[in-house]
């Protein structure tokens, strides 16, 4: 176990966390939210430093992120914990089970992901990664010098302090968005909306993001609320690319799929505000990149991705800047 960062002690061996905006007040012996930051004998460790559960080449456009070295490959690995509790969850085996994990060291996961043909870094993925701050932390530093990308594909769920400690080290991020109220965030997440918009606002002055909203039948797809969010989002960037995600019942919620034309409603609502709007975990849909001025075809997305009409970060046809980073 390695002793965590952003913590204080206070009486009777009690700490308090604040890497999380749960900000848990942890008695000796006992575990935060997240399940994986453990109070001994008044020290708060991280029980999930050097530990992976997951681990696998993924293509860039599984984190989904279709705006940043599409077509590449990248290793992605996960723990396990999780600081949300939502009761959909998709990988609910390390989030809340805490299934099988192995050791490797920060070193260790640099050299492997250096040694792998055409990789362009590190995902941490799978699982929530700020909640492995210290490790995640670590080892981007580690790959950053090695000349990796790294990536985080996160809840957002961070406080400010840890999130800009660790976004120098970080060059994209795709993070979930999974609603746009308090109350779909407490009831459903265990969360609360406004320090994940928070790390939208930080995150995309520093690195390249994307969002990600997993729209629930009944619970998140109000149509009105879907333009208020990307509304929102169009405040800071119009370039930020928004992905909705199909939703398949899972864990503790099991409801219809999200009908495909709740999602195509979804896309064109937000698209009144937004450049780049897709479709996620559903077949058959158009998730091409058209130039949001001359509206030609710019990155066309089928088994592989092959870019057709972008030169330079500029549409070839009519020269409007295109948020694509390619190189
Ligand atoms: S990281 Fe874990 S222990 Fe720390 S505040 Fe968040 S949920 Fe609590």
């Amino acid at each position: 176990m390695k002793e965590t960062m952003y913590y204080k002690k206070l009486e009777d061996k009690k700490v308090k966390c604040y890497l999380c905006p749960h900000n848990c007040t942890i008695a000796d012996g006992k575990t935060g939210i997240c399940g994986v930051r453990k109070n001994v004998d008044g020290i708060l460790y991280s029980q999930n430093y050097n530990k992976i559960s997951s681990i696998a080449m993924d293509p860039i456009e599984k984190k989904p992120l279709y705006h940043f070295f599409p077509g590449n490959i990248v290793l992605s690995v996960g723990t396990i914990g999780c600081n949300l509790n939502c009761s959909f969850c998709q990988n609910y085996s390390i989030s809340k089970e805490y299934g099988e994990a192995e050791e490797i060291t920060s070193k260790g996961l640099v050299s492997m992901a250096s040694s792998q043909h055409d990789n362009l870094g590190i995902a941490y993925t799978y699982n929530e990664p700020s909640i492995w701050y210290e490790f995640v932390y670590e080892t981007a530093k580690e790959a950053k010098c090695n000349g990796l990308k790294n990536i985080l594909v996160t809840n957002g769920f961070i406080s400010q302090e840890p999130l800009e400690a660790l976004l120098p080290y970080i060059d994209a991020m795709n993070i979930d968005l999974k609603g746009y109220s308090n109350k779909y965030y407490r009831e459903i997440c265990g969360g609360e909306v406004e320090p994940v918009k928070r790390t939208i606002e930080i995150a995309s002055r520093m690195c390249h993001v994307e969002i990600t909203t997993l729209l629930v039948t009944g619970l998140n797809d109000n149509i009105n609320d879907i333009g208020e969010m990307a509304k929102w989002i169009s405040s800071i960037d119009k370039d930020i690319p928004l992905h909705f995600s199909r939703y398949f019942g899972s864990y503790k919620l099991y409801r219809d799929p999200t009908p495909i034309d709740t999602l195509y409603a979804a896309r064109d609502e937000a698209k009144k505000y937004l450049n780049y709007v897709y479709i996620g975990n559903a077949y058959g849909i158009d998730n091409n990149t058209y130039c949001p001025n001359c509206k030609r075809l710019l990155a066309k997305r089928e088994n592989e991705v092959s870019l057709e009409g972008i030169n330079n970060g500029k549409c070839m046809y009519c020269g409007q800047d295109i948020n694509i980073i390619c190189d």
